[in-house]
């Protein structure tokens, strides 16, 4: 269960208390010295270029740049889903082969493989909606690539149970492990989860040499596989007070923004759609946390329907919403994403040259 969710009061206590330093240190390590920042990022309460500021305000851009480079594969991400769209959702660039099945194995969904760091992330996943992102790794190499199961459906697993399930994030990441949207498959194997975990577990399917874990056959372990039923239960619609000679700004799980348009006198909504939730649906921890959010915007009512069915919707003098790609059927205007680097073209390559750009970008821009 998620005990408490943060106020941009307590996220700013907590930014202005990260140590980038450390950060670029250990945080390959699963007690790496990471922000956990994901869940309110992914769901726009905080924003990229807020975040980046806000560190720069303090620490120097060498000291701070590991942290902005991950910040940048989130940019990255998004960046591809705003300009491709659905695309994300198929094999990117290369065909994952071979496919065993297109399920999840069992022992994932039931937090025994075996390897005991990776049961306990999976349980505290469960339980918290956190995942470490070396333990993603790890779980979606053995998916994909020991296991041999399409990408899509263990995706559509893990984003599920995330409270900082982030559609673009969640499905390249998928496609990097399984080798769709990179040069080669990642591939872990025993010795290298005990480093990042301080452990000394061994004679698991993974103890074994890259050249054999990447030559052998499915494990038994891995072998069953179980259908999903991966469902969202929305709030049941209430009746909403509107003022129909007041805009209406319109908010998604992903444009929680409490600083957006603080300035004007307007209806807010939260629209939770359910052919949105139908697609990509979210478990009870993941919408509890949705939910707390909204509560910490003023003024922010939740209306459970689709946007077209809103009720008077053209009565509105004016419609506003954040430009997203769950928001392209919004009625009226949209506000421009905020990026970190708006002046970078859209990223038609690897990350690394979208990188390159970004990092230009940023030591031209940021005082020594
Ligand atoms: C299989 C898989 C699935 C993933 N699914 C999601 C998802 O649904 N939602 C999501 O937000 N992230 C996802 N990630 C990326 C990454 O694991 C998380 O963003 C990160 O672990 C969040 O924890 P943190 O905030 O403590 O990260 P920190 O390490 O503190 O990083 C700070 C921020 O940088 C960004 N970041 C760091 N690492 C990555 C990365 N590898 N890719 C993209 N952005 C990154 C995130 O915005 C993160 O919040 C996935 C990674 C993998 C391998």
């Amino acid at each position: 269960m998620i005990t408490s969710v943060k106020s941009l009061k307590e996220l700013n206590n907590d930014i202005d208390r990260l140590d980038p330093v450390a950060y670029g240190q250990t945080r390959n390590y699963l007690d790496g010295a990471v922000s956990k920042l994901s869940p309110y990022i992914s769901r726009g309460f905080i924003t990229l270029p807020y975040l980046k500021d806000r560190i720069l305000s303090r620490v120097s851009l060498p000291d701070a740049e590991s942290f902005i480079y991950e910040l940048c594969w989130r940019e990255y991400f998004q960046r591809i889903w705003f300009a491709q769209g659905d695309k994300i959702f198929t094999d990117f660039k290369n065909k994952q082969l071979p496919i065993a099945h297109y399920h999840l194995p069992q022992v994932l969904l039931e937090a025994t493989t075996g390897i005991h760091v990776i049961d306990e992330q999976l349980k505290s996943l469960y339980s918290s909606g956190y995942m470490h992102n070396h333990a993603r790794m790890y779980i979606a190499s053995l998916a994909c690539n020991i296991a041999r199961a399409h990408w899509l459906v263990p995706s559509r697993w893990l984003y599920y149970h995330l409270l900082d399930g982030d559609l673009a994030s969640n499905a390249l990441s998928w496609q990097w492990v399984a080798g769709t949207f990179s040069s080669k498959k990642y591939y872990f194997n025993q010795n290298n989860v005990n480093t990042y975990s301080r452990t000394v577990q061994q004679h698991t399917f993974m103890d074994f040499s890259y050249e054999e874990i990447m030559k052998m056959n499915t494990p038994p372990a891995l072998q069953e596989t179980s259908e999903l039923t991966l469902k969202t239960i929305l709030p049941k619609p209430t009746s909403l007070s509107l003022d129909y000679t007041k805009s209406l700004f319109l908010y998604t799980s992903y444009t929680l923004d409490p600083q957006w348009r603080t300035n004007t006198n307007a209806n807010r909504l939260l629209v939770l759609e359910p052919s949105h939730f139908n697609s990509f649906p979210v478990s009870d921890n993941a919408l509890n946390f949705i939910l707390s959010l909204a509560e910490k915007i003023n003024d922010l009512q939740v209306y459970v329907g689709e946007v077209t069915n809103l009720p008077g919707l053209e009565e509105f003098p004016e419609i506003i919403s954040k430009q997203h790609p769950t928001t392209q059927h919004f009625p009226g205007h949209k506000d421009e994403p905020a990026w970190m680097f708006p002046e970078v073209p859209e990223p038609r390559g690897s990350f690394t040259g979208f990188w390159k750009s970004c990092e230009k970008v940023l030591i031209r821009n940021t005082p020594i």
